[in-house]
């Protein structure tokens, strides 16, 4: 993605949140996550606080645990019903509110294997896109080089990581999504997206409408290895953790041998992760929380991090363990979601027929 793409979405971004405070009735965002792991801190500052916040704006929010994409990096689905529940439950503790089949609007969460008219989409999706188009996606260029080295399968990376990016793109456009809220690492994909809308429109007639990109501002968060804190690497500190867990994971955290505390993001990243973490959580600066450690050095940097994370996370982490025993109703919420983005489907795939005219 050149500079001046990145500087063109971060524009159209800061006139969209403008746009959506105005008139939140105007959009609708599509997100979601895979479900290898339970949600972490990373996650909590990047998307699931700013999901949240649009709903709260009254925003209509889609949340797609995106089940079939676990495969697309991996040869097993893992725990994958015991990671729907956690990520599931990391949604609601976070305070998003979702349908859950009693007639209160929410939020509609769903999992991509229980949909099958949204994964239909993905053939004639996939028509509208060349092959070197998808080669060409540098998301799934640098996922399939993490792929290969890896070794995940004998093969080599699987045709469902260079075709990911059009499932994404049905994943948005089945339910008529125009919002959709993404990391600079997700741009590309949202191009494939609004590729395959006008292209579909072209060739059939206007289904669907143009999804735009909303840049998240957040920054990325490294995990205890100073590598990008991520749910299958064992770097995380998962929101789940409890408070004892963030203190040993907090301790076992990269730093350097410097004892004097600075934030210098270039040349000490992992240390200016650490005081970024504690900013997020406490909302001071991170420069003012280095002056203040000083030579307190990494111990006193690493307490730090701690108070502040627990405290930000304590309100969210008793909400979690309150619902965590509620089988019942994170049953309910899926089997609502699942039920709705279906109806929501169907009728997409129908006018999809109709313009492709296949209906017999
Ligand atoms: P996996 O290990 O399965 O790839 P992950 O932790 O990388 O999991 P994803 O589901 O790939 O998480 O990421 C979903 C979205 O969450 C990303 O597009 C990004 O916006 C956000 N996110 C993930 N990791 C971080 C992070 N370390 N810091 C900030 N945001 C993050
Ligand atoms: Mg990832």
């Amino acid at each position: 993605m050149s500079t001046t793409s990145i500087d063109v979405a971060r524009r159209r971004s800061a006139e969209l949140e403008h746009d959506l405070l105005a008139d939140p009735g105007r959009f609708r965002v599509l997100t979601g996550d895979r479900p290898t792991g339970p949600l972490h801190l990373g996650h909590y500052v990047g998307t699931l606080a700013n999901r949240v916040r649009l709903q709260t704006a009254g925003i209509e929010v889609f949340v797609v645990i995106a089940d079939y994409q676990v495969i697309t990096d991996r040869d097993s689905v893992g725990d994958v019903r015991g990671n729907v529940r956690e990520v599931l439950l990391d949604h609601l503790a976070a305070g998003l509110s979702v349908r859950d089949g009693s007639g209160v609007p929410g939020a509609t969460v769903f999992t991509h294997s229980a949909v099958p008219a949204l994964n239909q989409l993905v053939l004639p999706f996939l028509s509208l896109v060349s092959v070197a188009e998808l080669q060409r996606n540098p998301t799934v260029r640098a996922e399939t080089a993490a792929a290969t080295r890896r070794g995940s399968g004998a093969a080599g990376p699987n045709g469902l990581l260079l075709t990911y990016p059009v499932h994404q793109a049905a994943d948005i456009l089945f339910c008529g999504a125009n919002l959709v809220p993404v990391g600079q690492d997700q741009l590309p994909h949202l191009e494939t997206a609004r590729l395959v809308a006008r292209r579909f429109g072209e060739r059939y007639g206007q289904v669907f409408p143009e999804p735009e990109a909303l840049l998240s501002a957040a920054p990325l968060l490294l995990g205890t290895d100073g590598a990008k804190m991520s749910k299958s690497a064992g770097n995380s500190i998962p929101l789940r953790a409890d408070e004892d867990e963030t203190a040993r994971l907090v301790r076992s955290a990269r730093t350097n041998t410097e004892r004097r505390i600075s934030y210098d993001p270039v040349h000490r990243p992992e240390v200016a992760n650490l005081l970024l973490m504690a900013s997020l959580c406490c909302g001071r600066p991170p420069e003012g929380l280095a002056e203040e450690i000083g030579d307190g050095g990494s111990a006193a940097l690493k307490h730090l991090v701690t108070e502040s994370v627990n405290e930000h996370l304590r309100p969210l982490r008793a909400r979690r363990r309150e619902l965590a025993g509620a089988d019942d109703h994170l049953r309910a919420v899926l089997a609502a979601g699942n039920a709705h983005a279906n109806e929501v489907a169907d009728a997409t795939l129908q006018r999809v027929r109709e313009a492709m005219g296949m209906t017999y």
